[in-house]
C-alpha cells in the first residue's frame, strides 16, 4: 500500500468513526412519559421518600431523584395550535410528530393533514418501535405515535391502525378493542402480520422473539394501588423488561414509547393516595430502565409528561376552634396556634392505602342512600384508606364527592382542578446525549432534538 493509500483509508476510516460518533451515539430510546405528571407531581413523589420515614424506601431516594440528579432538565409548554390547555390526544401528536395539533387530533396536524410520528420515522431509519402503556393501547397517549385520527374517540379504528402499523412491541389494556363488533377479527389479523398474542403475565413470559401484542386488560389495566388483586398482569416495569429484551435483537436499535397512564387518572380523581402510587410504579420503572441504559452505554432514556393533571398538593390550612397548639414543654406556643401545617404521617397513609377514590365513590354512588349510613361509611373509608377514618369530622355524609373533598382537606391536601391545567412541564434526560434536552422549549420541538441525537439528516 501507497503510503498516500495508507494515509487515504486511515482518513476515511476517521472520517467512518467521526460519522458513527455522530449518527451511532444513541442507538436506543426509551421514552417514558408520565400522563398528567406535573412538576408538582414528581415534587410531591420524592418529597415523600426523601422526608415522611416510608418503610419502602429504607434509603430515603426515589429512583426519580437519582435520575434527576445525573440527567439533564428542561421545561417545556404543551399549548396546542390555539389552546393553551391540552389533552392527551393532542400532547401525544404533538410530540410524536414535531407539528402543531388540536385537542383530540390524534397524528393529525392543525389542519387535520396526517403528520409522521417517530415511530414511523423510526422504522425508516431500521429501528424496531414499541408502544407500552399501563391503561389501555387504543389510548390517546399511545395512539398519537401510532395511528392517525380525527378523534381519540375512534378507538376501533385506532385499534385497526396499530394492527396496520404493526410496530414490534404493542403491549397494555384494551382487549375489547380487538375482539368485538367491527374488530371481531382484529386479533386474527394481527396474526398474519406476525404478532404472538400475550393475554397474561405467562404468555409475556414466553415470547422471546418476534412481535408481541399483549392485551392484558379487557379494558384499562387497573390503578397501581388495585393491582395486586389481579396477579396475573405484568406491571409497566416487567411489561417494559419484556419491550426491551424483544426490540433490543434489532441489529438497528429501537425506539420505545412507555405510557405511565395514570398518574393522570389519580389527578383527576384528586386522589393524592392513588397518585402516590402510579408515582411509585413509575419510579420502579425508572429503576430498571436506567440500569438497563448503564449497563447498554448507547441507549437514552428521556422522561417527561404530556400536560399535568390537577395541580395537587399540600397547605396549610386554618383550623378555627379544634386549635392545633404545637408548644414546647414549658408550655411557649411555637407557631400558629390554629393552623395545622401538614404531616409527614400523611404520605405514610397514602403508602397504606388500598383502593382509588374513583372507584370507590363509583361503589358508593351505586348504593341507595339509605345505606349509607355513618358506620357504614367509617368502615369502607377506613378500609380503602389503610387508616382510622373519622366520620365524625365531616358534613353531609350523604354527598360522596362532598365527602372525599373533605377528607382531602382534612388532609391538607388541595387541588386546584379534576381536569388538566397549563402549567409547563418537566423533561428529564439521561444517559447518550442527554444534552440535547435542556432549557425551556415546546412539545412540537421533541422530535427535531431526538431526530438530532439519532442521527437523522446527518446523512
Ligand atoms: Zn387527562
Amino acid at each position: 500500500m501507497s503510503r498516500l493509500r495508507g494515509l487515504a483509508l486511515s482518513l476515511f476510516v476517521c472520517l467512518l468513526f467521526t460519522g458513527a460518533l455522530f449518527a451511532g451515539d444513541v442507538r436506543n430510546v426509551i421514552w417514558i412519559i408520565g400522563d398528567g405528571m406535573g412538576p408538582e407531581a414528581m415534587g410531591f413523589f420524592m418529597q415523600g421518600v426523601r422526608y415522611a420515614g416510608l418503610e419502602e424506601y429504607p434509603e430515603k431516594v426515589s429512583n426519580l431523584e437519582i435520575l434527576m440528579n445525573n440527567g439533564e432538565w428542561g421545561l417545556f409548554f404543551n399549548n396546542t395550535y390555539d389552546t393553551l390547555v391540552t389533552d392527551s390526544a393532542a400532547s401525544a401528536t404533538q410530540m410524536a410528530t414535531g407539528k402543531m395539533s388540536r385537542p383530540e387530533f390524534i397524528g393529525l396536524d392543525y389542519n387535520s393533514q396526517p403528520a409522521e410520528t417517530l415511530l414511523e420515522l423510526a422504522r425508516k431509519e431500521g429501528k424496531a418501535v414499541g408502544v407500552i402503556t399501563d391503561t389501555y393501547v387504543a389510548d390517546a397517549t399511545p395512539a398519537g405515535f401510532t395511528a392517525h385520527a380525527q378523534n381519540r374517540n375512534q378507538k376501533m379504528e385506532i385499534a385497526r391502525q396499530i394492527v396496520d402499523f404493526a410496530p414490534e412491541v404493542v403491549m397494555g389494556g384494551g382487549l375489547k378493542y380487538f375482539t368485538t363488533g367491527e374488530n371481531k377479527k382484529l386479533l386474527r389479523q394481527a396474526k398474519k402480520k406476525g404478532y404472538r398474542v400475550a393475554l397474561d403475565k405467562k404468555d409475556m413470559a414466553a415470547i422471546k422473539s418476534g412481535k408481541i401484542l399483549g392485551l392484558f386488560a379487557k379494558e384499562s389495566i387497573p390503578m397501581s394501588l388495585e393491582l395486586d388483586q389481579y396477579p396475573k398482569i405484568p406491571t409497566l416495569t416487567e411489561q417494559t423488561q419484556k419491550a426491551v429484551e424483544l426490540l433490543s435483537k434489532n441489529e438497528n436499535g429501537f425506539v420505545l414509547i412507555v405510557e405511565a397512564g395514570k398518574i393522570d387518572w389519580a389527578g383527576h380523581a384528586n386522589d393524592a393516595g392513588a397518585w402516590f402510587h402510579e408515582m411509585k410504579a413509575l419510579d420502579d420503572l425508572l429503576g430498571y430502565v436506567k440500569g438497563y441504559a448503564d449497563k447498554n452505554g448507547q441507549t437514552l432514556v428521556y422522561l417527561n409528561a404530556d400536560h399535568d393533571t390537577g395541580l395537587g398538593a399540600f397547605t396549610y390550612r386554618h383550623l378555627g376552634k379544634e386549635k392545633a397548639m404545637k408548644k414546647t414543654a414549658q408550655g411557649e406556643v411555637l407557631y400558629g396556634g390554629d393552623v395545622d401545617y401538614a404531616s409527614f404521617e400523611t404520605f405514610r397513609q397514602f403508602a397504606k392505602q388500598k383502593k382509588s377514590l374513583y372507584n370507590l365513590e363509583l361503589e358508593l354512588k351505586k348504593m341507595p342512600a339509605a345505606q349509607l349510613t355513618p358506620e357504614y361509611l367509617q368502615k369502607r373509608l377506613t378500609e380503602a384508606m389503610g387508616f382510622e377514618v373519622d366520620i365524625a369530622q365531616f358534613e353531609n355524609l350523604t354527598d360522596v364527592s362532598g365527602l372525599f373533598k373533605q377528607l382531602n382537606e382534612s388532609r391538607g391536601l388541595v387541588w386546584a382542578t379534576p381536569s388538566h391545567s397549563s402549567l409547563p412541564v418537566l423533561s428529564v434526560a439521561y444517559g447518550q446525549q442527554a444534552n440535547a434536552f435542556t432549557g425551556v422549549y415546546h412539545n412540537t420541538d421533541i422530535l427535531s432534538r431526538m431526530g438530532a441525537v439519532l442521527g437523522w439528516g446527518a446523512e
